[in-house]
């Protein structure tokens, strides 16, 4: 067996039509947007094609989607910009315990400017409770920030009930769509958002393009400044191959997003259970059935995840941990703790994310590599050793 990948919440590989219709605006196509000559033109007409296909992904107008150069400026825009616009009608953000750390540290961030920030909490499966949302709302909040798919256990929150709340009272709603956008359908009026970010990378398009669907009317403060591109969302002349890359991963995404939810679903389970008959004393982390299709996320007592990944890693197969190091700290996932798990069972984690190109052999590959490296790991461990 070569490599096998399974890191795809991390980053995915670049689609090929994607990399063909890239390659053709670096070179041939090169204009600026903002000229008003043919070459300026024809790069125009490209980018708001572009802009049209990642509007259809998510139920958008074209109009409302500023492009960004990927999820975490989406989500500083969203609730930085979010904020600051509307500081005068309060000072209070809602947001999650499990969000990612771009959305975690913007909300730091507004937190020193004087705003006041609530951190709400999750169940054992990783799911915010609507009624959590509903009582945490003050006369001055201004803004809740909620992601759609969380990046490390999966699980899928329920937006269309938070947003209706939100809506009732005026309350600015954002949320973070980079793990779901292209993985299960999404739909901007559906899930009543205001802002959602996206980002390129995480749907087999390329590294350092996102987006930010702002809804008509919704105030935001710009944070860049400069030119007037984007409609004064967000200077600077525009990442044309990045657009175009992205307008045509989200086109192939919508395309096949049926067919390969269910491909990703069954080779999903196949993992879930073949693990789970396999190996002792293991939790998977995340809601069974509430989770996007390729992702599977186990606590495997005893072990240290570091240890894990690089066993594996030994045997060609890609994953990541919500343990230490992978993010260059000493403390375990603020997921997994916020899911009530003890930093020994959450430093035992591990989350294989399947993508378009990974094979039911695969899945077979790790089935039969991962239970032997579970036992010779345990056998080292003295945690394990003193348990039996
Ligand atoms: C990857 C990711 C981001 C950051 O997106 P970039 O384009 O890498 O900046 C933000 N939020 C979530 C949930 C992600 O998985």
């Amino acid at each position: 067996m070569s490599r096998v990948y399974l890191d795809h919440s991390a980053t995915t590989p670049v689609h090929r039509e994607v990399a063909e219709v890239m390659l053709e605006y670096m070179t041939g196509k090169f204009g600026n947007p903002s000229s008003v000559h043919s070459f300026g033109r024809e790069v125009k007409k490209a980018m708001e094609d572009a802009r049209a296909q990642v509007a259809a992904l998510m139920g958008a107008k074209p109009e409302e989607i500023v492009f960004t150069s990927g999820g975490t400026e989406a989500d500083n825009m969203a609730i930085i910009g979010g904020a600051l616009a509307n500081r005068k009608k309060g000072n209070h953000i809602i947001t999650s315990a499990i969000e990612h750390h771009a959305v975690v540290d913007s909300c730091h961030y507004l937190e020193k400017q004087g705003f006041k920030v609530t951190y709400l909490p999750v169940d054992d499966e990783g799911i915010v409770q609507v009624e959590d949302v509903a009582q945490a709302i003050t006369p001055e909040t201004i803004l809740i920030t909620i992601m759609h798919a969380n990046n490390e256990v999966g699980t899928i929150q329920p937006l269309g009930e938070i947003g209706l709340l939100a809506k009732e009272k005026g309350i600015i709603f954002h949320t973070d769509a980079v793990q779901s956008l292209g993985k299960i359908p999404v739909d901007v009026n559906e899930l009543q958002v205001d802002l959602l970010s996206g980002s390129a990378h995480k749907l087999y398009g390329p590294k350092g393009i996102g987006c930010l669907y702002v809804r008509k009317g919704t105030k935001l403060e710009r944070l860049s400044h400069g030119g007037g591109q984007e409609r004064r969302r967000r200077a600077g002349t525009e990442n044309v191959p990045g657009i175009v890359g992205f307008g045509k991963a989200a086109q192939l995404a919508k395309d096949h997003l049926p067919a390969e939810t269910e491909r990703l679903t069954k080779l999903r389970d196949k993992m879930i259970a073949g693990i789970e008959a396999n190996v002792e004393h293991v939790k998977l982390n995340g809601h069974r059935e509430k989770r996007v299709p390729g992702n599977v996320n186990f606590s495997f007592l005893f072990i240290e995840g570091e240890s894990l990944l690089l066993s594996l890693d030994m045997k060609g197969i890609g994953a990541s941990s919500g343990s230490a190091c992978t993010s260059g700290s000493l403390d375990p996932s603020h997921v997994l703790l916020a899911m009530g798990l003890s930093h020994e069972t959450a430093h035992g984690s591990l989350r294989l994310t399947l993508g378009k190109d990974n094979t039911e052999e695969e899945i077979d590959y790790v089935l039969q590599e991962l239970p032997p490296i579970i036992l010779r790991l345990r056998a080292m461990s003295p945690l394990y050793q003193h348990q039996r």
